[in-house]
């Protein structure tokens, strides 16, 4: 099969020139699961046209991270996207997105960048922000579609088009799980079948965090987030950064559970970082 790959900002640009209609662009790392398939089918239940990108963008990772082994599979992800519908793919090379001489970043200052992701992850939304604006300018989309399996990334990128007038409607999809709860994440190829066990302590903590506050009305949450935590770091091999309950729309800590509260997590299982979140609502 072929596909129509895009590996520089100019070919990428001049393609989109031609279209008419409506764009959703789906941004992405590679290495695509279901997570991101169900991003292409909610971009085609509302654009003519679907554009996934792929691009594992240096800027968000901090010096002791991933970059480097990062997966990566381009013939396999074009294969899944595009039996799923995608119409055209953006992989650009670091040099058409960064060249030589690449010197202005987008620096978001909201208060919630200082927290959860921003605070472990000094610089990471910076290079997210800078690189999603570069996205939107060279596709243009009517949409893009963001997972809220990154619930923090995906706040950002809202506010930023808002602040930044970028005429771009910004769509969330659901998080796809595994069948046994674990959320779907590139990463989780890291995992050996111990760590998968592991890793399921993050959806183990969402269900208990459901049943106390749902059905035992456990107001509490400062207690809940210290039972979560003492669990989850009580595991061998695990390291939380964060186990929290915040405002769903300032992700600022909530004490007392009053109508609706967002379950933030991340945590590292051996050297994967995870994250997973969950709203609970009355
Ligand atoms: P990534 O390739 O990990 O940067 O993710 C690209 C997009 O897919 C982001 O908007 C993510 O939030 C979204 N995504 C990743 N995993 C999932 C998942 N399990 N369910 C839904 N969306 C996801």
């Amino acid at each position: 099969m072929i596909y129509e790959v895009f590996h520089t900002l100019e070919a990428m640009r001049q393609h989109r020139q031609a279209l008419s209609g409506s764009v959703a662009l789906v941004p992405t790392m590679g290495a695509l699961h279901e997570g991101h398939l169900s991003l292409v089918k909610k971009a085609k239940s509302l654009a003519d046209t679907v554009i996934l990108s792929i691009f594992v963008n240096p800027l968000q990772f901090g010096p002791h991270e991933d970059f480097q082994k990062y997966p990566r599979d381009l013939e396999s992800d074009l294969r899944k996207a595009a039996a799923v519908g995608v119409d055209c793919f953006f992989a650009p090379t670091t040099e058409t997105m960064y060249p030589e001489n690449f010197g202005c970043y987008v620096n978001p200052t909201y208060p919630m960048i200082e927290r959860w992701e921003g605070q472990h992850r000094p610089g990471h939304f910076q290079g997210v922000a800078t690189v999603v604006l570069k996205l939107f300018n060279v596709v243009r989309p009517t949409y893009a579609i963001f997972g809220l399996k990154d619930y923090q990334q995906l706040l950002l990128i809202r506010k930023m088009t808002s602040d930044l007038d970028v005429p771009v409607k910004v769509v969330a999809a659901p998080i796809v799980r595994d069948s046994d709860g674990l959320a779907l994440s590139s990463r989780n190829s890291f995992l050996s079948s111990k760590d998968r066990a592991l890793a399921l302590g993050l959806y183990r903590s969402i269900q208990q965090a459901q049943q106390a506050i749902l059905k035992e009305n456990q107001t509490d949450l400062s207690l809940l987030t210290e039972q979560l935590h003492s669990r989850i770091a009580g595991e061998p091999n695990v390291k939380v950064d964060y186990v929290a309950f915040v405002d769903p729309d300032t992700l600022e800590p909530q004490a007392q559970f009053k109508n609706e509260t967002l379950l933030i997590l991340a945590v590292h299982v051996g050297t994967t970082r995870l994250i997973d979140n969950a709203l609970i609502s009355l």
